[in-house]
C-alpha cells in the first residue's frame, strides 16, 4: 500500500466487500439449516445498515426491501447477490457480470486458471 490508500475510499471499500460477500455465498452450505438462513438474513439486514457509504447503504437497503434476500440454499444465495451486485453495477456504468459464472469467479475458479 502507498500512503494515498488509507483511510479506505468507495472503491477499495466495495472491492473487499463484494470481495467478503461473495466468498460468503461461495462457503454457504448447498443446505442450510434453518438457523443458518436466518443467521444469513440478519447478516444482510444489518450489513445493509451499517456499510459506511450512506449512500450505498440507502440504495442497498431498497434493494433488499424489494427484492427480498434467498437464503434457500448456495446456488439462491449466490444468485441473489449477483444480481444486486449488477444493480449497482448497471448504476455505475459497469458491464454486468453473467450470473450463470458467479461460482467459477468465486468458488471454482475460472476454468482457464484465471483468477479476475
Ligand atoms: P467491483 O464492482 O467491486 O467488483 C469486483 C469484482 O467482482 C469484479 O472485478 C468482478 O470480477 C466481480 N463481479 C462484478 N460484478 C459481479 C456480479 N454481479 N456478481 C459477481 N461478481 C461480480 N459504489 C458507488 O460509487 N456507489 C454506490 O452506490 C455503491 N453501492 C455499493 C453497495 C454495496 C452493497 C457494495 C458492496 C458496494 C457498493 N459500491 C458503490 C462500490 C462498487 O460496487 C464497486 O465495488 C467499486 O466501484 C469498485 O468497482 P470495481 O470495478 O473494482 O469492481
Amino acid at each position: 500500500t502507498t500512503p494515498g490508500d488509507c483511510p479506505a475510499d468507495v472503491e477499495t471499500l466495495g472491492r473487499s466487500s463484494w470481495t467478503l460477500l461473495h466468498t460468503i455465498a461461495a462457503t454457504y452450505p448447498t443446505s442450510p439449516s434453518p438457523s443458518e438462513q436466518s443467521d444469513l438474513k440478519s447478516f444482510i439486514k444489518l450489513f445493509s445498515k451499517l456499510y459506511p457509504c450512506w449512500v450505498c447503504a440507502e440504495d442497498f437497503q431498497h434493494y433488499i426491501k424489494k427484492q427480498d434476500v434467498r437464503t434457500d440454499n448456495r446456488q439462491a444465495f449466490g444468485t441473489w447477490l449477483c444480481e444486486a451486485h449488477n444493480e449497482v453495477n448497471r448504476k455505475l456504468g459497469k458491464p454486468i457480470f453473467d450470473c450463470s459464472k458467479w461460482e467459477e469467479r468465486w468458488r471454482t475458479g475460472w476454468k482457464d486458471g484465471r483468477c479476475d
